[in-house]
């Protein structure tokens, strides 16, 4: 029947730190666009998962959270990890990268557009109006290294590992991609990031983005060194449109492309698999502004949007789409004027002025 088609679940995983700060802000928006739009209702369980959980309960994710977290229709994530709390190896708690490699969340997606009217840091006004998308290979790469290299008191080896089945999926996500931005007006230019003159893992890596692109005529396919690539996001990071990487450059490059936008408040992120999608802010914990009041929402809410987006795609929901249009034009809005400018970029907006200009945008938008 219709309600039981309608009903969509989300797994919460609000986390540590900042993290349950932006989300509560993030999914009262969320619920009203939806409302606004007339989409379906969200069904959310809030998941216990974190340094916090980890703890008090000497657990980062229980198996048990995490097949939750594994049967809802999405999950909205915000962030975890602290630290002072570590695992007996030094390591932090990171269940977010469990959820990466055990989801097979392969596409880290983070959106590098400016808001008009939001302050970032670049005074060319090319740089004012920017819209690219970044793709971190999210289950691979340096990071199949993590808490299994070889370490010794006077040796430490962590590797690279590059699959062609990783990559190839990783390609053909990132080709689509640039296909459906190409419709709405993007150039269609897809740039695979990497190192391949020096390192075979990457030259292994260039050679299959260009065999993926042979089933792509209409796209641009190119090239660029990470080190050239990281000039050029600050030189000139117009030129870019999607850019896809192996997974610890795409974390090096992701914080670039959030300073771009004004900050690790303003990036949303998605970590898109065959079958899931996880959805959350670029940033951390920010455990030194904690209970502060001093949190940017907007990349939290950003990443609601995203996940809306995605559901309203994935499960063929108009209604759904359209409220994360709606939610996306609200916080537009917010900054239009120019005088809204979060804690993090010198101003005085906090979460509760944020989400206030917002939800007064998400009522005033036709
Ligand atoms: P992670 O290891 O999880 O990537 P991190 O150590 O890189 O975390 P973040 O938590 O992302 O650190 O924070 C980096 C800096 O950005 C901190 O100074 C923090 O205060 C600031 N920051 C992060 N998120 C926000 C936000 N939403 N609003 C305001 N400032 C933020
Ligand atoms: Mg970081």
């Amino acid at each position: 029947n219709s309600a039981h088609k309608n009903s969509i679940s989300i797994a919460v995983m609000p986390g540590d730190g900042i993290g349950p700060e932006v989300m509560k802000p993030a999914i009262a928006l969320m619920d009203r666009a939806l409302e606004r739009t007339g989409g379906p209702k969200l069904s959310y369980e809030e998941l216990d998962a974190g340094a916090e959980c980890y703890r008090r309960t000497g657990t980062p994710m229980s198996e048990e959270v995490f097949e939750k977290a594994a049967a809802a229709d999405a999950i909205l994530f915000g962030a975890m990890g602290l630290p002072d709390v570590r695992r007996p190896d030094g390591i932090e708690i990171a269940p977010q990268l469990d959820l990466r490699f055990r989801l097979e969340l392969f596409a880290g997606v983070r959106p590098v557009r400016t808001i008009p009217g939001a302050p970032t840091p670049l005074a060319d006004p090319r740089a004012k109006n920017l819209d690219f998308v970044l793709i971190r290979e999210s289950t691979e790469g340096l990071f199949t290294s993590r808490g299994k290299g070889e370490v010794t008191p006077d040796y430490v080896r962590e590797t690279w590992e590059i699959t062609r089945a990783g990559s190839e999926r990783l390609f053909d996500f990132a080709l689509q991609l640039g296909r459906r931005r190409k419709a709405k007006g993007s150039p269609g230019s897809v740039a695979c990031v990497d190192k391949s003159g020096v390192f075979r893992a990457f030259a292994f890596f260039r050679q299959i983005f260009f065999e993926r692109a042979k089933a792509f005529p209409d796209i641009d396919a190119r090239a660029f060194n990470v080190d050239a690539t990281a000039l050029d996001l600050i030189r000139r990071p117009w030129i870019f449109d999607v850019l896809v990487t192996e997974n610890q450059f795409g974390d090096i490059l992701s914080d670039a492309g959030a300073a771009l936008m004004g900050g690790m408040g303003m990036a949303p992120s998605a970590d898109i698999g065959l079958t899931h999608g996880l959805f959350q802010p670029c940033h951390g914990t920010a455990p030194d502004i904690v209970g502060m009041g001093k949190a940017n929402p907007t990349a939290m809410i950003l990443s609601a949007a995203m996940m809306l987006d995605w559901l309203g795609e994935t499960k063929q929901l108009p209604s759904c789409g359209a409220a994360a249009d709606l939610l996306q034009r609200a916080v537009d809005a917010a900054f239009a004027p120019g005088d809204l400018r979060p804690f993090e970029l010198g101003g005085e907006a906090g979460t509760q002025a944020i989400t206030d200009r917002v939800a007064t945008q998400l009522e005033a938008l036709p």
